[in-house]
């Protein structure tokens, strides 16, 4: 059985991530800030699938010693690691002059140092069993920019070129990075107005979490056998328009 671990996995898009990969037989691995929230998913899927095949590990991505015990936890009840999904992330709002300097500096601690600290632990093991695949989750935001959202924009548009230069790197070991770029996603992280968004959508609509699973699953499994380096967007048609106004 093969394993998957996957932050920010005890809601939103990890979470219909987890339930996609438990669905295909894949070992999972949610890691979550929040022990009382990870506990519940872990029995929650534990049940509904096997308790065997589920593990929760409460890590703080952005601090390494916390990342560092979850990967032995990990390798502890399933040996080995085929696929990782850095998915965990924050939003933080505002134009660049409006930005606190601890804003900043924890959007980039989540998103882009974490995305760093959990392939850092995980890659060694892929490199020594010469097979890997690693999907960052990054945004329509880290593709083209948005009003009053500088630190999101540099810290998701960061991610993409980190995976470019990640699949570089890792092609030669049998190892896959990817981008999944999520367009305005109905989850529990996005706090704006879905009509007003949905608007912009040529499909007249957001996207639900289980959609940008389906794709996170798709690359990261022996489906996408042939993709690396890329950038998969999920987005209802967000972010094909050259913005024409209506
Ligand atoms: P979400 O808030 O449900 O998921 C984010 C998860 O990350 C949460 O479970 C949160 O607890 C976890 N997390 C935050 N900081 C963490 C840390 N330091 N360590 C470990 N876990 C941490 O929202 P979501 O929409 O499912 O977001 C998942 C990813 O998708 C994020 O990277 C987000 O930026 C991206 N995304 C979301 C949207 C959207 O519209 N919802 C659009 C584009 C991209």
């Amino acid at each position: 059985m093969q394993t998957v671990v996957i932050t920010g996995g005890t809601s939103g898009i990890g979470l219909a991530a987890a339930e996609l990969f438990l669905k295909h037989q894949w070992n999972v691995a949610v890691v979550g800030l929040e022990a009382d929230k990870g506990a519940q998913v872990e029995q929650q899927l534990g049940q509904q699938y096997s308790p065997d095949q589920v593990l929760f590990c409460q890590a703080d991505v952005s601090k390494a010693a916390e990342v560092e015990k979850m990967r032995q936890a990990v390798i502890a009840k399933f040996g080995t690691v085929e696929a990782l999904v850095n998915d965990a992330g924050i939003v933080i709002h505002g134009e660049l002059h409006e930005t606190s300097e601890e804003d900043w500096d924890r959007i980039f601690a989540v998103d882009v140092k974490g995305t760093y600290l959990v392939s850092k632990a995980f890659l060694p093991g892929m490199i020594k069993q010469n097979r890997g695949s690693i999907v960052n989750i990054s945004s329509v935001s880290g593709m083209a920019g948005d009003r009053a959202m500088v630190a999101y924009n540099a810290a998701k548009g960061a991610i993409l070129n980190m995976t470019r230069a990640m699949a570089i790197d890792y092609g030669k070991h049998n190892i896959r990075v990817n981008v999944v770029a999520p367009g305005p996603t109905n989850t529990p992280l996005f706090h704006q107005d879905k009509a007003k968004f949905a608007k912009n959508s040529p499909l007249n609509r957001i996207v639900e979490p289980e959609e940008v699973a389906a794709a996170i699953y798709f690359v990261a499994s022996d489906a996408g056998s042939a993709i690396t380096g890329e950038t998969i967007p999920v987005t209802a048609g967000f972010e094909i328009s050259t913005g024409q106004p209506m």
